[in-house]
């Protein structure tokens, strides 16, 4: 078995991609592979691509190439979990309840808070990450529309963070005792079965992903970067709140590589104020200053890898060359703006989804399936 060290010096990294190659070569099973904002933008370095190269078709014709039965994306997951995050932070500045509220899809920060910080444990969205999400779907809304058993589906995410691997085995997170994706698998570790499939990445063609779960807007690619998931959000919470349309849908007050900023929206005539830290240290300054009462935030977003998932622990190795997480977080920014559609709300499948399916967001059903609960831990 082999094992890596996460860079949060928290977890050890297994490694799942015999698994994955069991899965799709099982004819019982039908297996759905997802793919982080993150990968498209750092999967080309390992085939010797230059920087911050975009190779978003190439990986979907990789990953086809390699017999996944559909290729969808954590995109749409990312906008999914806008939709209920957004709702969620409107339901708390409306009602009084608890700010500020931490956006939740990363998990090192999720079980940091746990055990370090058991006295914001309020603090964080309710909403299962964007992965999580994707992969509850598939196993209820998906399974149904294609008249599958759950049971015969394996759901394998390719992330840039070895955390998440963890984080897919926490019972929070499960469904009904089953998980709701089964395998993780990093960037470098992808690169490392298409090398072994003798796939010539770097001359594929592009594809599409596959519907109804493969569409996404611009908001959902840049969760892959610093800042990017509050901007997602406060696209959709603007115009929710105001009734209006956003004429310039980029937040460049929320932008940067600094790990901490901070910065104010007005709303409606409501100045939100909004925190962003990434990296450990700055993370933990930033959630001192909120429990010591020295910082008062609506919203906040914490990411455990310098840049974001940009530069995550399962990415290639970037050395600490902060010049190689800037040309990626310069790469998510470009993808967003090639983008037709640039806010989560307007996600058409993820609309359907609801009419379809979920119901009202923020509604019952939707809390059932894709919200959860922390809980205090002993401190370690
Ligand atoms: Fe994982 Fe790092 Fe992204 Fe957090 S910031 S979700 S630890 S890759």
């Amino acid at each position: 078995q082999c094992v890596a060290v996460c860079p949060t010096a928290a977890l050890t990294e297994v490694n799942y991609t015999n698994k994955v190659w069991e899965a799709i070569n099982d004819p019982d099973k039908h297996v759905v592979v997802q793919t982080a904002p993150a990968i498209r933008v750092a999967i080309g370095e390992l085939f010797d691509m230059e920087i911050g190269t975009i190779v978003t078709g190439k990986l979907v014709t990789a990953l086809k190439r390699m017999g996944f039965d559909a290729v969808f994306d954590t995109d749409f997951g990312a906008d999914l979990t806008i939709i209920e995050e957004a709702s969620e932070l409107i339901d708390r500045i409306k009602n009084n309840k608890t700010l500020p509220m931490l956006t939740s899809c990363c998990p090192a920060w999720i079980k940091f808070i746990e055990h370090q910080f058991p006295e914001l444990i309020e603090i964080p969205s309710t909403c299962k990450s964007p992965h999580i999400m994707f992969g509850t779907i598939v196993k209820t809304y998906y399974a149904e529309k294609k008249g599958l058993n759950p049971k015969d589906i394996v759901v394998v995410s390719v992330m840039p963070c070895i955390a998440k691997k963890a984080e897919a085995e926490r019972p929070e997170l499960t469904k009904d005792n089953h998980n709701n994706v089964d395998l993780v698998i990093t960037t470098r570790e992808l690169g490392a079965m298409i090398k072994e499939a003798g796939i010539d990445f770097a001359n594929l063609p592009d594809s599409d992903f596959d519907n109804p779960l493969g569409e996404s807007t611009g908001a959902s690619v840049i969760f892959g970067t610093t800042g990017g998931v509050i901007e997602a959000a406060i696209r959709t919470v603007y115009e929710w709140m105001t009734g209006e349309e956003l004429d310039e849908v980029e937040f460049t007050q929320l932008r940067g590589i600094k790990g901490l900023r901070e910065a104010t929206v007005d709303i409606a005539g409501r100045k939100l104020r909004i925190g962003i830290a990434n990296g450990l240290g700055n993370a933990r300054r930033l959630l001192e200053s909120i429990r010591d009462g020295k910082e008062k935030y609506d919203a906040i977003e914490i990411m455990a890898c310098p840049g974001g998932c940009i530069g995550g622990g399962g990415q290639p190795y970037h050395h600490g060359n902060y010049e190689v997480v800037k040309k990626r977080q310069e790469a998510l920014y470009r993808e967003d703006r090639n983008k037709k559609l640039r806010k989560s709300h307007e996600n058409p499948f993820v609309k359907k989804l609801y009419e379809e399916y979920l119901g009202k967001p923020y509604g019952q059903k939707a809390h059932d399936l894709l919200h959860t609960h922390y809980e205090k831990k002993e401190r370690i």
